[in-house]
């Protein structure tokens, strides 16, 4: 029987359950697919209701992680394989070359000579990067990473030749590592829905029409725009921003259920444009609002602004003006009549589809909607975290996360009875 325990993501959900488990311990392997731990938390501007910068209180769980020898974290890496059964499962994991080693100081000198630029990921492609990069300012770990689908090798090898430090290893490999645990968490979180299949919202057709995970790259200061709320199009500031609600969820075309956050995200974010722009006028157009518990008081704040506008009614269709602007048409449920009226920017409050619905994990059990239940796992020993097993806020996956890391406790050595 094993004691360790294997936490697949390593985003807010998976690094509390690996820290939790670790302080309390185990040996703890956390895998994140990514070159950075952090997941769609990191990509956020400001965290509701408190409208804190998320990196905060990321920061914290990085040092707790730093400092606990019991955790291996393993980026750029997945899980292949898991065999056996709870209290003693083998994990095999493929960790992909990162091409930059242990040596890096992040001294940006290689950024500096390469001449190859991508579409930078970390910022839902609204900005590049070079082909040898930093994810991100504040990534964890600090280090840089190629991506090898662009870079020109060593027919180049310029890098190689600016690195002082002899970190760059163009002929890098993949490595594979085996290990035993006695449970395995799944934090796999989410991915925003694909915006572009809801035909009459016209996102990916009109430029001033973006998602709310774009919205938060757009207004952070390490973002595209160094925080710069502006016009697609044209880069002009913006005057008028609508946030269209439920873009994709409670529709049986699209996201059958509520992803239960994305009416605080677009206050949040009505927060960002009113902060930036004192005259700006903002429109949020809803089916329903959701503002549970102690979120209440952070909706209702919000309808004190006169600015702010919180109009009934489902959006109809989205098209683009001869001024590049973007009109939306919905039917006023309250108000009465048909209302068509222009924006600057319109924001689609996109719903969090479940990331192992397409990329699924071997036995794990999924639901119709691809989220991972408990009660469902026809393996004992493979339990969900976070957003793999419902759409929720950061408090609920923290909260989750530490009630996985107690039920991975019961799988092998230590457990009771
Ligand atoms: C627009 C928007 C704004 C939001 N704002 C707020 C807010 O202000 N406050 C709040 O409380 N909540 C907010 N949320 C919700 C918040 O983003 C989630 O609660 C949070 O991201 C959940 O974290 P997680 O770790 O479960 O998932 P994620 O953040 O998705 O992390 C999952 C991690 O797993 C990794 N991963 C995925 N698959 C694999 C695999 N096969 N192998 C290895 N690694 C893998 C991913 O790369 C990622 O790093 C917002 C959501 C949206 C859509
Ligand atoms: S790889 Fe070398 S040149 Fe690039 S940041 Fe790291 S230490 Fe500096
Ligand atoms: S070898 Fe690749 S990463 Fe290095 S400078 Fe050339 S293109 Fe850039």
């Amino acid at each position: 029987m094993q004691s360790s325990v294997l936490v697949v993501g390593g985003g807010i959900s998976g690094m509390t359950a690996a820290i939790e488990a670790a302080e309390c311990g185990r040996q703890v392997y956390l895998v994140e697919k990514e070159a950075y731990l952090g997941g769609r938390v990191s990509k956020m501007n400001k965290y509701f209701p408190k409208l804190c910068p998320p990196l905060c209180g990321l920061e914290i769980n990085f040092r707790r992680l730093r400092v606990n020898p019991l955790v291996t974290v393993m980026t750029g890496s997945k899980v292949e394989k898991v065999t056996g059964a709870s209290g003693d499962f083998t994990a095999v994991i493929k960790t992909a070359p990162r091409y930059v080693n242990e040596k890096c100081v992040a001294c940006d000198d290689c950024v500096k000579v390469c001449p190859v630029n991508r579409p930078d990921d970390f910022n839902y492609n609204m900005s590049e990067t070079k082909a040898v990069y930093l994810p991100h300012a504040m990534a964890m770990p600090a280090k840089y990473v190629i991506d090898m689908s662009v870079c020109k090798g060593e027919a180049c090898s310029e890098c190689v030749k600016a690195c002082k430090y002899g970190a760059i290893e163009l002929n890098m490999e993949e490595k594979t590592t085996t290990v035993k645990v006695a449970a395995v968490v799944y934090a796999t979180g989410w991915k925003p829905y694909d915006a572009g299949k809801i035909e009459n919202l016209g996102y990916g057709q009109i430029k001033n029409v973006i998602n709310n995970v774009e919205m938060e790259r757009l207004s952070a200061v390490n973002g595209p725009t160094g925080g710069k709320i502006v016009r697609q199009d044209n880069a002009e500031p913006v005057k008028k921003v609508a946030f269209v609600q439920c873009a994709g969820s409670r529709d049986e075309n699209h996201l059958p259920y509520c992803s239960s956050i994305c009416c605080l995200a677009s206050i949040k974010q009505a927060n960002y444009v009113r902060d930036q722009y004192p005259e700006s006028e903002v429109s949020i157009f809803y089916i329903d609002l959701r503002a549970p518990g102690k979120y209440e008081a952070f909706y209702k704040k919000m309808e004190k602004d006169k600015n702010v506008k919180f109009i009934k009614g489902k959006v109809a269709r989205i098209e683009q003006d001869e001024s590049g602007r973007a009109t939306v048409t919905v039917e006023d449920i309250l108000g009465g009549g048909k209302l068509k009226e222009s924006f600057d920017l319109v924001v689609l409050a996109t719903g969090m589809e479940p990331t192992m619905k397409t990329d699924k994990a071997v036995d794990v059990v999924l639901n119709d909607d691809g989220f991972m239940e408990l009660d469902r796992q026809t393996v004992d020993g493979f339990i969900p975290a976070g957003v793999a097993s419902g759409p929720v806020d950061v408090t609920t996956s923290i909260q989750n996360s530490t009630g996985a890391a107690l039920r991975a406790f019961q799988c092998g050595v230590g457990k009771r009875g």
